[in-house]
């Protein structure tokens, strides 16, 4: 087995489609020995104004997004709850982490906030995420980047890569969650990037960050997971340790294309893996 923990995954409630015990269960089938669910920590005062928030709605998954701290914090409180029972439960045999994946944000509160969450909640460890940009007043997503003029795409990218950066920077995530993000959307693959590129994994190697070699976006969309290989280069050559992750939203996704995912990193050179005791060291340490 690759890795026998499985620790970026969502749940109901927030945008999964299986129960806290379903994805265990599921888990352990599979053989893993710790499942963590990590489930989006997405807080900003203007989120229910930006245009992801509509699509969320259709889709009905707007509970990732919070507007005020003490909404999402009685969301995560109900959620740690539920995930100690499930913990304690004589039929669930995987042990099983707490975690977020959490937006990085500049808005002067953002930081306090998020510190006094920590404190409260008492994660296992936090997934540091960029699914959001600020450009012309607006938050925008991956998609709202993919469908600006060229210009506009350009500076929003560039904000993005920039945000990567600056969360390294914060020293407060235990590894960084889809690094080409907007890849997604075909945004920033042209060669014009690796300068960018190389700039963000040198920040990330200073702050010894590791990062994730998510599957998710393994087909339909595309034939290779974040980040792309010419970034796991640069991953491989600056050592930063990495971990998979499956990025699951339901339990047909636990595990997907981890055999896939595993040798490809090898090919781009990648030798720094993440023990699950490591992440929980940081944790002990920064949080
Ligand atoms: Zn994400
Ligand atoms: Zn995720």
């Amino acid at each position: 087995m690759i890795q026998d923990f499985t620790l970026h995954t969502h749940t109901i409630g927030f945008d999964g489609d299986h129960t806290v015990a379903e994805m265990a269960m599921r888990a352990s089938e599979l053989g893993f020995k710790t499942i963590g669910i990590s489930n989006h920590f997405i807080l900003h005062p203007d989120i229910l104004s930006a245009p992801c928030y509509g699509y969320s709605r259709r889709g009905h998954y707007q509970n990732i997004y919070c507007d005020n701290f003490d909404e999402i914090m009685s969301r995560f409180s109900k959620h740690r709850d539920d995930l100690e029972r499930v913990a304690a439960d004589a039929n669930i045999n995987i042990r099983i982490l707490r975690g977020f994946e959490a937006d990085f944000f500049y808005y002067p509160e953002w930081q306090k906030q998020f510190q006094k969450a920590i404190k409260i909640l008492q994660p296992d460890y936090i997934i540091g995420a960029c699914h959001f940009v600020e450009h012309n007043g607006t938050l925008c997503n991956v998609h709202d980047m993919a469908n600006a003029d060229s210009a506009n795409r350009d500076i929003m990218l560039n904000k993005y890569w920039q945000k990567i950066r600056d969360a390294s920077n914060s020293g407060m995530f235990s590894w960084m969650a889809h690094l080409d993000l907007p890849k997604k959307k075909l945004v920033g693959t042209d060669e014009k990037w690796i300068d960018t590129e190389a700039k963000v994994i040198e920040t990330l190697k200073q702050n010894k960050t590791p990062i994730e070699i998510n599957t998710g976006l393994y087909r339909p969309y595309c034939n290779e997971p974040y980040p792309s290989p010419r970034i796991m280069k640069m991953v491989a050559n600056a050592n930063l340790p990495v971990l998979f992750s499956d990025d699951a939203h339901n339990v047909n996704q636990i595990m997907r294309h981890f055999d896939e995912a595993k040798q490809l990193a090898q090919e781009c050179g990648i030798k720094n893996y993440l023990t699950l005791q490591k992440i929980l060291d940081f944790s002990q340490k920064n949080m």
